[in-house]
């Protein structure tokens, strides 16, 4: 067996529990067309599901209407008759017996065991499940081997419904919760956590010019008046070195007298 092949066969059996939460025991219910087909490619139909499911909890069964339908058939039926004779049967209640399809098809629309499998090379009986047992994975003898067959359109549509219902769910409960959260005020604590948001800062206080008032401009005025005061006084100091000097200068010569002289 390719390890594709079980790659395969697991992807399946992973789409049908997780989708429809199939379980085990597995019961393969098997009609005279599969037990027919795999006797002429000699396939051991246990040992081949255990194989190929990768379990020994395996059920094959059968019932009394597909067993039936196999004596009718006479010596082409005989080998197949025997196959599913080796069985254990599920009950249908049919006296006189039905076609197998038809027995198949009410013993899989009642039941709700999540635990069959459909084995049959009637395309018919396939297509039936595919429509009103959308859950429930067939298998049929292809390439002298038992195979499983993908799942049908039916079933995927709904699986794909199934997961639109659980986001729009999950969103009405995203949607209460954040609510809760708001109103616990829990969700400031999750955007510290989470995202820093930018906080409005104030305007910077060095960066502002204060506005002038009349007092203040008064103020500078003062200021700027007793600078000049300060510098003229500046201006008007001298030096002890150069007043001695002048003094020296009034004694000696008087720059009036002179004028006045004149
Ligand atoms: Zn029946």
């Amino acid at each position: 067996m390719k390890l594709s092949r079980h790659k395969f066969i697991r992807r399946l059996l992973n789409y049908y529990r997780t989708h429809f939460d199939i379980e085990i025991p597995f019961i393969i219910l098997i009609d005279g067309t599969f037990a027919f087909e795999a006797l002429q490619w000699k396939i051991q139909i246990d040992e081949q599901l255990k194989a190929y499911l990768e379990t020994e909890q395996i059920i094959c069964s059968t019932t009394l209407c597909a067993i039936k339908e196999t004596e009718l058939l006479g010596g082409i039926g005989f080998g197949a008759m025997l196959i599913l004779k080796q069985y254990d049967i599920v009950k249908c209640n049919h006296y006189p017996s039905i076609s197998a399809e038809k027995c198949f098809q009410q013993i899989l629309i009642k039941d709700t065991t999540k635990k069959y499998f459909l084995a049959s090379q009637s395309l018919s009986l396939r297509e039936y499940c595919h429509n009103h047992r959308p859950d429930l994975p067939t298998m049929l003898i292809t390439h002298n081997a038992i195979n499983l067959e993908r799942p049908s359109l039916n079933s995927r549509s709904i699986v794909e419904e199934k997961k639109k219902e659980r986001t729009n769910l999950s969103k009405h409960e995203s949607n209460v919760l954040k609510k809760r959260k708001h109103e616990l005020n829990l969700d400031q604590d999750e955007n510290n956590g989470e995202k820093k948001t930018k906080k409005k800062h104030g305007i910077n206080p060095l960066s502002m010019k204060k506005k002038k008032t009349i007092n203040s401009i008064n103020q500078t005025v003062n200021n700027k008046s007793e600078k000049m005061t300060r510098r003229r006084t500046r201006q008007l100091r001298m030096s002890s070195h150069l007043k001695e000097h002048l003094k020296e200068l009034q004694k000696t010569f008087s720059i009036k007298e002179f004028f006045h002289k004149e």
